[in-house]
Order: structure tokens, then C-alpha cells, then sequence
């Protein structure tokens, strides 16, 4: 324990003096053979060759928690360019800061980066450093990330986790810190409270409260971000398995509201927030199926669904008739909505924002059917699919049968589609009974009874 003291940089908020604190194997859980091959395989050549290599990042915080991590990042004091000769298969990605990305059979990829000094966030625009001044040492990348629970490093030399920032008891204790003076490093780059919260959510750990304080002083920061980097972390949440609670968060801290301003009356409202929290269980649901571990939900969808109780209230799709030219001005009205908020806000493709408005304007047109069967030409129309899995996904979160995850396979066709929602009722057993479009009976839900295929 505590062998290493260092200057860290002073901009993180850090006290002068640091100690690294140095867990041994028999004290903590991971092991190497919960550790990717491949990633091995890239510290061990690292070892061989004279350098340090370091397991970091979530790879580490998650096989802490005995966790499958997603990706295996490794930080070492080689250069760019000594890793580029070590690793012959290799590329290097990133202008400011450079990361070399080894590829290994099967389309995997290990990214090594240097260790660096600081993040490229906190680093002023007017700033201009030398390239070789952004490298640090261990104890610099320590401090330049995130969460604590995000900066630790694992060795395979002794098998010891190196901790500066006090993660391990973080881990231990469940809490979510951002690492060094919140304030700074949330006004730095704002995007880190998303990260905190992010993790709080899927970890089911508690935000401590310096990081929380500054969490709802700076939320309104994350407009300064560009919308698109806004856009990319918080659909990685809305597929992470645990949208609900990041929601949750998001909404206590008042960032809900920061991302998606329209929201704020409407979730002051009790069953606002309860349609919205109905629908992201279901999201969760799709996400965490152990059949269909690889669903994820297409784009739009995500945003379909987020959007739904806002564009539900404003327009009354599930209680509405439309008819004639009714249906192109609810798509014109539809589509003018979602570009204020979505397009103009996230950055959101054209294309998306068209297949959202095709999954809202066509909601009408199911509801009224569902119950006789979905006529010829509704069947026959090219977006039928698709408007019937985001339907059959309402549904559910509105007390109806369980969706089949099948639906959301991407190689299914329309007959499939069909089998799957016709035999998709029964779901638990706790829904259904006061919805009678959901009925498990001989009918079929939605009425397919009559469409057999
Ligand atoms: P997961 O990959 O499971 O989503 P992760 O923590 O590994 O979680 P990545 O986006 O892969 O997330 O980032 C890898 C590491 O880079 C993080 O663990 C953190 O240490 C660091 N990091 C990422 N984003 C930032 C940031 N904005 N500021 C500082 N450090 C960051
Ligand atoms: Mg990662």
C-alpha cells in the first residue's frame, strides 16, 4: 500500500501529495483468466517488449463487480509509434490524441492508448501542446478520467489493481464520484455527467453528493456539447438495459429536462412520468432478453419510444380517427414537432426523423384495426412492420401482452412478424386481463385471427 506519491496536475483539483494504493491479488477479485485472451495477449507482448501495459478503464471496474466487461481498453507507457511496430496489425486512430487499435481474428479489436497527461477535455481551445507533452504517467491518466470507479489499473506482472483516486473503496461502497473537483471537471466537459449518471444506472450505485451538487448546478452545460456527442451517450443508455433508471436519475437531477426541455410539465404530471417509465421497461426488457442477447432496437425506435408520451399528449394517437386528408396533416403536424425537437436538438438524420413520424402517424390506423384484423392494403404497405413492432411495444407498456423479441429480429419477415404477435400474448400472466386487445385467446392478439398467414 501506498508506496508511490506524486505532482498531479493541479486543474483536476487534486491536493499536491498522492499515494497510489496497491491491491494484491489475494485482496481483490479479478483474475487473469476472466480476462479477454486477446487483451492478455496485448500485455503480455507489451511485457516481453519493456513496457508497462495496464488493464483500464471499465474493463476493470466491471470484472471487479463481477461483470462481463463490454470492451477490454489498456493503457501503457509505449508511444504510439513502438506500438505500431510491436503490434504489425495494428492502426492508429484519433488527431489530438493518437490510440492504436490491435486487431486480432474475428473482427476484434484491443485499443491501447498511451498514458496521458490530461483529457483531451480539459485541455483550453487555446491551448496548443507540443505533441509529446500530452503522455503522462500512471498516476496523470489516473486523474485525467472520469469516475473513480473508471481509474483504476490492473497489472499482470504481481496482479494488483493500482488505485490514486480511492476507487477501489468506491466499488466497495457503491458510490459513483467524479474523479478530482467535480465543478472543474463537469464544466470542462459536461458530458461527464452524463458518464456519472450513466453508471449510477447500471451499477445501481448512489451519486455522492459533491458530484451530484454539481450534477444539477451545470446541468444546463450539456447544451454547450455538440448535439451529436449528446446524442450518441444518451442512446447508449436508452439501449443499456437499464434506461428506466438512467431516466430515473436523469429526472431527479433535472437533466431530463435539460435534454428534452418539452418534457418538463408534462413529467410534473404523475402518469406522465409513468407512461414514460412503463415504455422504458419495456426498452429494458427487449435489451436484456436472455434469448435475444443481441437485440438492440434501431435508432428511431429508441427515440420513438422516448418521445412517445409527448407526442401522445400533444396529438392523442392511440383516441383518434383519421381520415382523408386527416392523415397527411397529422404527418405534416408530426414531422414539424420532431424537427424542432429532435432534429434541430440532436442532430438526428432526415431519414430518422421520417421513419419516427411513420411509426407516430400510422399508430392511429392500428389502433382502429386491431381488433378485426389489419386490412389488405395496411398490410401491404412497406413501413407495416415496422409501425406494428413499435405498436406491439406500446402496447405493452400500456398494460397489454408481452412483445415477442422475435418481432425485433432483424431477419424476420412480414409473416413472421405476424406468427410472433399472434402468439406473443400470455406474456406473465400480470397484464393483459383488463386489456381485451391483448387477450391470449383463440382470437390472437391484435385480432390476427383473421390474417393467418
Ligand atoms: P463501457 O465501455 O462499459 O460503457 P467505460 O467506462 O469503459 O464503460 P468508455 O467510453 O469505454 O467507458 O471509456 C473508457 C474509459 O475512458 C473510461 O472508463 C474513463 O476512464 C475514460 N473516459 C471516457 N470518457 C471520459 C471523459 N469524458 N472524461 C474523462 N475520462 C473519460
Ligand atoms: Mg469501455
Amino acid at each position: 500500500m501506498a508506496s508511490d506519491s506524486a505532482e498531479p496536475d493541479k486543474e483536476q483539483g487534486q491536493a499536491s501529495k498522492v499515494h497510489s494504493t496497491i491491491i494484491k491479488e489475494a485482496d481483490h477479485p479479478i483474475r487473469p483468466r476472466d480476462i479477454d485472451r486477446e487483451a492478455l495477449k496485448v500485455l503480455y507482448r507489451l511485457r516481453d517488449a519493456g513496457f508497462s501495459g495496464y488493464l483500464v478503464g471499465g474493463g476493470v471496474r466491471d470484472l471487479y463487480l463481477g461483470k462481463q466487461p463490454k470492451d477490454f481498453d489498456i493503457s501503457t507507457n509505449a508511444r504510439p509509434g513502438q506500438l505500431r511496430k510491436l503490434f504489425r496489425n495494428s492502426r492508429t486512430i484519433g488527431r489530438r490524441f493518437r490510440l492504436v487499435q490491435v486487431f486480432f481474428r474475428g473482427n476484434k479489436i484491443i485499443e491501447v492508448s498511451t498514458l496521458r497527461s490530461r483529457s483531451e477535455y480539459d485541455i483550453n481551445d487555446t491551448e496548443v501542446l507540443p505533441s509529446n507533452n500530452t503522455f503522462g504517467t500512471l498516476e496523470e491518466d489516473a486523474f485525467r478520467r472520469d469516475l473513480t470507479i473508471n481509474s483504476l489499473f490492473y497489472e499482470i506482472e504481481n496482479n494488483t489493481i493500482i488505485d490514486y483516486v480511492g476507487g477501489v473503496a468506491d466499488l466497495n461502497n457503491g458510490v459513483v464520484r467524479i474523479v478530482g473537483d467535480p465543478e472543474i471537471r463537469i464544466t470542462r466537459d459536461p458530458v461527464r455527467m452524463l458518464r456519472a449518471v450513466r453508471h449510477a444506472a447500471r451499477t445501481g450505485f448512489s451519486i455522492e453528493e459533491e458530484t451530484w451538487n454539481a450534477i444539477v448546478a451545470h446541468r444546463e452545460e450539456l447544451n454547450l456539447c455538440p448535439p451529436s456527442r449528446i446524442r450518441d451517450e444518451f442512446l447508449k443508455d436508452l439501449i443499456s438495459g437499464h434506461s428506466r433508471a438512467w431516466a430515473e436519475h436523469c429526472i431527479q437531477s433535472r437533466i431530463f429536462f435539460t435534454l428534452f426541455p418539452f418534457y418538463e410539465k408534462l413529467l410534473l404530471d404523475e402518469e406522465g412520468a409513468r407512461q414514460l417509465y412503463a415504455l422504458l421497461d419495456v426498452v429494458d426488457r427487449l435489451h436484456t432478453h436472455p434469448e435475444n442477447k443481441r437485440l438492440r432496437l434501431p435508432e428511431y425506435m429508441l427515440f420513438a419510444a422516448i418521445l412517445f408520451p409527448w407526442i401522445e399528449k400533444k396529438y392523442n394517437l392511440l383516441n383518434r380517427e383519421v381520415k382523408g386528408g386527416g392523415y397527411h396533416r397529422l404527418l405534416m403536424d408530426i414531422r414539424t414537432a420532431l424537427e424542432d425537437v429532435v432534429c434541430s436538438r440532436f442532430n438526428v438524420k432526415r431519414a430518422a426523423k421520417e421513419a419516427v413520424t411513420t411509426l407516430y402517424v400510422n399508430m392511429p390506423s392500428l389502433q382502429q384495426h386491431r381488433k378485426k384484423g389489419w386490412p389488405k392494403w395496411l398490410q401491404k404497405k412497406s413501413y407495416f412492420n415496422d409501425c406494428l413492432r413499435f405498436f406491439a411495444l406500446v402496447e405493452e407498456a400500456r398494460g397489454g401482452a408481452d412483445v415477442s423479441t422475435h418481432l425485433f429480429s432483424a431477419d424476420n419477415n412480414r409473416s413472421e412478424v405476424e406468427l410472433k404477435v399472434r402468439n406473443g400474448g400470455g406474456g406473465r400472466g400480470r397484464k393483459g386481463g383488463g386489456n381485451p386487445a391483448f387477450t391470449t385467446d383463440k382470437g390472437g392478439v391484435f385480432g390476427l385471427g383473421h390474417t393467418s398467414p
